[in-house]
């Protein structure tokens, strides 16, 4: 193998055919890299021997690597809760799969890379802020530990994209566990094609859940397992204050990993209802929304997957139903484990569920009738466990409500401290899973604009690099772990991406 080949395997484009129209990227005129992901690259075992103009060439399209085979996925989505039974890669392409260093299995796709049959009336292009806020999002939710589709690359194209004003161009390199979506079903699904939603889950089975190939009910335990799956990630999601903003059935993908980083943002002041997405008038996704939107649309991968899940479509509903039924009982189960981890409590105690989440909750509503910046308030309660209480007063106005519930807080705590040295022991884990640094939207958007308004990359490149440790306090990065100034968040919208 050439050094300079990329090893691809592409089973979507083998195995699936009939599900996607092979497609070539359109040619842009002017590719300059912006942003490359060495770290991922290794991790795929992509040489990075290459100059920037290669890798331009190779990720904006112009010049895609041997192997890699352009396609352009159908799906079908619930937008908003109504039904779009055409949507596909309008400006996206799967170029190919690779098998990564750690062996598993990844999709490389652009995004922006021009017109599609799924198209529709759009331009099949993407802007730089939009795709660059992708880098910036994926990192940090990798970074914060949470399963994530991640850039690769973005290059610009040299061209404008028309929006409400002309924007520069660019294509993402997008990384993930597979494109598969909730959509995707419904696509087949919708389409009347119950063989190729067979061949579809026998896919994303063997691919993504291979302990259930062969087993018997392995269409009900695949429905369980994506339903687990997605509990998991929407927990870590509540308990990093992230709202997706566009919970499309589209959007959620099969592997549980966050997808699609348009309209979304991290909560600032807590608010359960808080919403930033300019398009979701209604709050469909606010933050606590989000477990039951996850719920709503696993609904329908369960109504795609009926047919397969027994002859009898009475027995069906019924074994399907069940799935979903405990979707917030195992929603609840990973958030406790969550919370507990970031309360600083490792075990639970006699009655503890109870007692331990209404603890969180109570918490929750004290940040909330305060307006208290959510993530420093736990980082703030990690001092506090070292007995540093000064920062967390600080962040409130109201004490009393505070002091008692400090006082459940250290006898919840004392419950289980038994050897010396627990309390800081017990900071310690704290901060290992509650960030000093998120992606704060008022940073995020300033260094947007500088790449995209003023072609100025080193805003960007500041925050990112800060964002790659969020767990780690540096009074250097200061500015990056402050609030944004109230009246900002007041006015704050997010877009979609298009
Ligand atoms: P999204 O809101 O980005 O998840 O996209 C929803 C659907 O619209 C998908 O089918 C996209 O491929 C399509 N889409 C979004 N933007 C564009 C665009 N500029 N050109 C063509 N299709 C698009
Ligand atoms: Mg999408």
């Amino acid at each position: 193998m050439p050094n300079s080949a990329i090893p691809f395997d592409n089973t979507y484009a083998r195995e699936l055919s009939g599900f996607y129209e092979p497609c070539q990227p359109a040619m842009v005129r002017e590719p300059v890299l912006l942003f490359f992901n060495h770290g991922l690259a290794e991790e795929l075992g992509i040489e990075a021997g290459r100059d920037d103009a290669a890798l331009a060439a190779m990720f904006s399209g112009n010049a895609l690597p041997e192997g890699a085979q352009p396609i352009a996925q159908a799906y079908s989505g619930h937008q908003f809760g109504q039904f779009n039974p055409q949507l596909g890669d309008g400006r996206a392409l799967l170029i190919g799969e690779v098998i990564d260093r750690h062996g598993r299995r990844r999709d490389i796709a652009l995004k922006g890379s021009g017109r599609t049959p799924f198209s529709r009336r759009g331009d099949g292009k993407a802007a730089v802020g939009p795709m660059l806020r992708e880098v910036l999002i994926g990192e940090v939710m990798h970074a914060l530990g949470i399963p994530t589709t991640r850039a690769l690359a973005v290059v610009s194209s040299g061209e404008p994209v028309f929006r409400e004003r002309a924007l520069p161009g660019a294509i993402l390199t997008r990384v993930a566990a597979s494109h598969l979506r909730v959509g995707t079903f419904q696509y087949f699904a919708a389409h009347g094609a119950p063989e190729q939603v067979r061949h579809l889950a026998d896919y994303a089975i063997a691919r993504h859940f291979p302990e259930l190939a062969g087993a018997e009910e392995r269409y009900l335990g695949f429905l369980r397992a994506v339903a687990e799956r997605q509990a998991a990630l929407i927990a870590q999601w509540m308990h990093a204050g992230f709202i997706h903003g566009v919970m499309n059935t589209d959007n959620m993908g099969i592997p549980g990993e966050s997808i699609d980083f348009g309209p979304c943002a991290f909560m600032e002041a807590f608010d359960p209802r808080a919403v930033f997405s300019s398009i979701d008038e209604m709050g469909r996704y606010a933050y606590e929304a989000q477990p039951r939107i996850a719920r709503w649309n696993l609904a329908r991968l369960a109504e795609t997957l009926l047919p397969l899940i027994a002859d009898n479509e009475g027995r069906a509903i019924e074994l399907a139903t069940e799935v979903i039924d405990g979707f917030m009982a195992h929603y609840q189960h990973y958030w406790l484990a969550g919370l507990r981890a970031k309360l600083g409590l490792r075990g639970s105690v006699k009655h503890g569920d109870h007692v331990d989440t209404a603890l969180g909750e109570s918490w929750l509503d004290l940040l909330h009738a305060q307006q208290v910046d959510y993530t420093l308030a736990w980082r703030r309660l990690a001092d506090a466990a070292a007995g540093n209480e000064a920062p967390l007063r600080a962040m409130f106005s109201g004490q009393p409500g505070l002091d008692r519930w400090l006082q459940r807080w250290r006898e919840r705590c004392a419950a289980e401290d038994v050897e010396p040295g627990a309390a800081n022991a017990r900071a310690e884990s704290m901060r290992r899973v509650n960030p000093w640094l998120i992606a704060r939207n008022h940073r995020v958007e300033e260094a947007l604009a500088a790449a995209s308004d003023e072609g100025d990359l080193a805003p960007f490149e500041q925050l990112l690099l800060a964002l790659r440790r969020p767990f780690d306090e540096d009074p250097a990065l200061a500015r990056y772990a402050e609030p944004a100034p109230g009246a900002f968040m007041a006015e704050f919208r997010t877009f979609c991406g298009t």
